[in-house]
């Protein structure tokens, strides 16, 4: 059979696309993006705007292979299946679980050619679906799914009714792909989940610290460790110890989502701090970790959002000086708690708030860039483009340096950061 695998969405998703390429691969399956016989889908759900990039590249996908089997799965396939099952020329449709199943699913659609719809319900997956990765599309970074699923519920968030309890991998898994991954070559792992602080919860007997410490033994020859987002309240002092202990090979980056900089809004969002406790945390993090880069994730015109509310949101961001903020327009998802609440805000004022914020998180981005001209940094060279090679440093600046003969995929230099160009600073070696 000759497969071919899109995704959309997070890196989660990207990860788990690659797994099941690898899996399909290894049942003597060939990826063919030209004429498959078989195509798959990896949806997302985060907005509705997610959920109709994952309608039309279903449409797109059948039109241009109308013969292929198509699989949908993903975020928007677990919420909505029926929608996504209406849908002409969609075959088999399976939400967040039975990913490791598509093989077997596609054997049975061949018996009968009758439409599949097989989809778990989220609230019972408490285990973690192993999906091993052995093939490299991620090159020098390698993202390494450690968890799934999460507990916290925020009002606006859709995730944890599409992917379920918070279920943690087997650390043994966890090792051993690392250990793959740096036979290959790679550098950095990206430690990726949808709650990854929570990494463990559902083990007993292991933290994410826990989890690193053993990765930092078990594989010494890894060079470094990012960690993908983390909630604050999942920030523990024996998580900060341990990055302190081997804070050479983990890098010097945190990204904590906030979402909104001010109290009420928190409440209303159900996040489970406020901001009193976010900056001392963060004041906390920066006295261990001096220039650490802090980058984040705001939530645009939330419901009930008031003008003030907003501009205290404004101003905290500001205040606390990220090193980068993810903007995020709110987006109205169906079955939150959000969702039923009153005083949901005209699309133009969300959008006008998501580009007032947009415009603040290039400025505090600048701001950071800005600390580090001159300096010289070690930096991760990662691909070619437009005449420069691209790679980032510990605390995730972006740097390009002028193309040279030399293949710079995957060495690590020292570059002088000399000056920014747009979002990147300009390096020499
Ligand atoms: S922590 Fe909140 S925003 Fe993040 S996945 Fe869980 S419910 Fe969604």
């Amino acid at each position: 059979m000759r497969f071919r695998i899109r995704t959309l969405g997070c890196k989660v998703n990207l990860y788990e696309s690659e797994a099941i390429s690898y899996g399909l691969k290894k049942k003597s399956w060939i990826e063919d993006e030209e004429k498959p016989d078989v195509q798959i889908l990896n949806t997302c759900t985060v907005t509705s705007t997610s959920d109709a990039k994952d309608r039309k590249m279903i449409r797109q996908m059948i039109s241009e292979a109308p013969d292929a089997i198509m699989v949908v799965m993903g975020c928007y396939s677990q919420l909505q299946p029926e929608e996504v099952a209406k849908i002409k020329g969609v075959n088999i449709v399976i939400g967040t679980k039975y990913k490791a199943k598509i093989y077997d699913l596609v054997q049975e659609y061949l018996e009968d050619e009758k439409q599949i719809i097989k989809v778990a319900d989220s609230a019972k997956f408490n285990c973690f679906e192993e999906l091993q990765l052995k093939s490299l599309s991620f090159h020098t970074r390698g993202f390494v799914k450690i968890q799934d699923g999460c507990n916290n519920f925020c009002s606006y968030c859709a995730v944890p009714y599409a992917r379920g309890p918070i279920k943690s991998r087997n650390p043994e898994a966890v090792v051993k792909e690392i250990q793959f991954l740096v036979s290959e070559g790679v550098k950095e792992v990206i430690l990726s989940g949808i709650n990854t602080g929570t990494y463990g919860q559902d083990l007993g007997n292991i933290t994410l610290a826990s989890l690193i410490e053993k990765i930092m033994v078990e594989v010494p020859d890894l060079y470094r460790i990012r960690l993908s987002s983390i909630e604050l309240m999942e920030i523990s002092d024996e998580l900060l110890e341990t990055i302190k202990k081997y804070q050479t090979r983990i890098a010097k980056h945190l990204h904590i989502p906030l979402q909104a900089g001010c109290d009420s809004t928190l409440e209303r969002m159900g996040r489970k701090y406020n901001m009193e406790q976010y900056y001392a945390r963060i004041e906390y993090i920066r006295s261990l970790f001096p220039g650490i880069a802090i980058t984040t994730d705001c939530l645009a015109g939330f419901v009930g959002e008031t003008a003030d509310e907003f501009n205290v949101t404004y101003k905290n961001l500001k205040t606390i000086g990220f090193a980068g903020v993810h903007v995020f327009p709110y987006s109205r998802r169906g079955g939150t708690k959000a969702d039923s609440m009153d005083g949901h805000l005209a699309p133009s004022i969300i959008k006008t708030r998501a580009n007032a914020l947009c415009v603040l998180a290039k400025e505090l981005k600048i701001q950071y860039m800005k600390k580090y001209l001159g300096q010289t940094l070690e930096v991760l060279f990662e691909q070619e483009k437009d005449g420069y090679w691209y790679g980032h440093t510990s605390n995730y600046l972006s740097v390009k340096v002028k193309e040279t003969d030399a293949d710079l995929t995957n060495q690590i230099k020292q570059i002088k950061l000399i000056n920014i160009n747009g979002v990147d600073i300009i390096g020499k070696e």
